[in-house]
């Protein structure tokens, strides 16, 4: 009856708890069972047939604790997804749960497009769930909110990134770390608590508890602004977290894409000394030109990179490509940090003695904490800092994928969904 187990340790990865169960209709229904719990969720209307086949494998396994919960939410919604490895995106309707007393349900206006995006409708990663809606950079104004709910108020504008769920009690989010949750639900293609799948920002509504919904700032554009809910907080973090942030420091960013060049604004935005590295010797008069770099280094060309030796305290790397590290840390000076938030898919190459030989870090960072993306959303706004996007329609959603799989943007797509038609014509 449940005739295939087809991707029992990718899901593994995805969410340990959980194992993916497909049945032969696997496009409308999927079964998520933890040891004690099995999860069911329809993805669009109840089909008897299938229904039937469930009851009976219940049956079969009423003694082992298994229990089914969540059935069908109540809000349609619109959205455009994947359904497979091709990662073509069209139409698609499903369901958000009802504005529970902690949640923000909001009109999504606009959400940028991040490389994750393109990353997971093509399943790069192995833990991919089809279908997927994307979207992670996430802004629109709310339509209603739970009775407990403090941060906003119907009609204010607000945002959410990454993640829209955690544990709330570990230690990581005891201290504002939510990023590091080891529950920690992401925005799409993740299993929320609840026992669904979460779909992301390519759709017209959001429902989300506020904790995780941002306060968006006055000032803050919110086309050029949505960026900064994932490759914003990506960077800011970072320099924070590792004393980028003051005059006197001399930061290198490495890579002049969505999240370098917003890397770069935020190290100008707190007094440090910004050196792009890059091996695209064409993007040098826009680093210092457009985005105010102080200088600029082409990564292929020993000599230059010779005479930067050790002259940084630190190193943004935003490069996802697979590329050698080495030449990184010999910018850096004794203690400096190399800081990688960009995910190639290969381990790097790492000499001890290049670290040990001046006490040196080679380090990673991933998003922000709740907490501090209000921070850094408030900084932006402060500082007048967004993304240089590019906004497009959803319908054209497609050509941007294969343009940003080639590089072709500058800096970041951004989709208007509010100006979108999301059915299909
Ligand atoms: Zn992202
Ligand atoms: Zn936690």
């Amino acid at each position: 009856m449940i005739s295939s187990i087809t991707d029992y340790e990718s899901t593994r990865q995805l969410a340990p708890k959980f194992a993916a169960i497909y049945l032969p209709l696997h496009k409308l229904a999927s079964c998520f069972i933890s040891f004690r719990n099995l999860y069911f969720y329809l993805l669009h209307s109840s089909i008897p047939a299938l229904l039937s086949l469930l009851e009976k494998f219940l049956k079969k396994h009423k003694n082992s604790g298994l229990k089914v919960m969540a059935i069908e939410h109540p809000v349609k919604t619109s959205g455009w997804a994947a359904r497979d490895t091709s990662g073509h995106l069209s139409p698609f309707d499903f369901s958000r749960r009802s504005t529970g007393e902690n949640d923000v349900q909001f009109k999504v206006l606009y959400c940028g497009i991040c490389h994750t995006d393109l990353h997971m409708i093509k399943n790069d990663w192995g833990f991919s769930h089809y279908p997927i809606v994307p979207g992670h950079e996430i802004v629109g104004v709310a339509t209603e909110v739970g009775s407990k709910v403090k941060k906003v108020k119907v009609g204010d504008k607000v945002g959410v990134g990454c993640i829209v769920e955690s544990c709330r009690s570990c230690e990581m989010c005891t201290e504002d770390l939510e990023n590091y949750c080891p529950k920690m639900t992401m925005t799409y293609s993740s299993i929320h608590p609840d026992g669904t799948v979460t779909y992301g920002g390519y759709s017209d509504l959001m429902v989300v508890d506020e904790h995780f919904v941002l306060r968006w700032p006055e000032k803050l554009p919110l086309d050029a602004g949505a960026p900064l809910l994932c490759a914003g907080i990506t960077t800011y973090s970072p320099l924070r977290h590792f004393g980028l942030d003051k005059p006197g420091t001399h930061v290198g960013v490495v890579g002049l894409g969505g999240l370098g060049h917003v890397a770069v604004k935020f190290a100008k935005a707190f007094g440090a000394k910004v050196t792009v590295i890059s091996t695209s010797a064409s993007k040098k008069k826009e680093a210092i030109e457009k985005f105010g770099a102080d200088a600029f280094l082409v990564s292929t060309d020993p000599e230059q990179m010779q005479a930067a030796a050790g002259t940084m305290h630190g190193i943004i790397d935003t490069v996802s490509a697979v590329h050698p590290i080495m030449p990184l840390i010999n910018l850096v000076k004794s203690q400096g940090k190399v800081i990688m938030v960009g995910a190639p898919n290969k381990p790097v190459e790492l000499s001890t003695v290049a670290l040990l030989m001046g006490r040196k870090t080679v380090s990673g960072s991933g998003i922000g904490g709740m907490k501090e993306t209000q921070e850094m959303l408030d900084f932006a706004a402060e500082h007048n800092i967004v993304a240089d996007v590019e906004v497009i329609k959803m319908d054209y959603v497609n050509t941007a994928m294969e343009r940003l799989a080639k590089g072709d943007v500058r800096y970041r797509f951004v989709i208007d969904v509010g100006n979108s038609s999301l059915k299909a014509s």
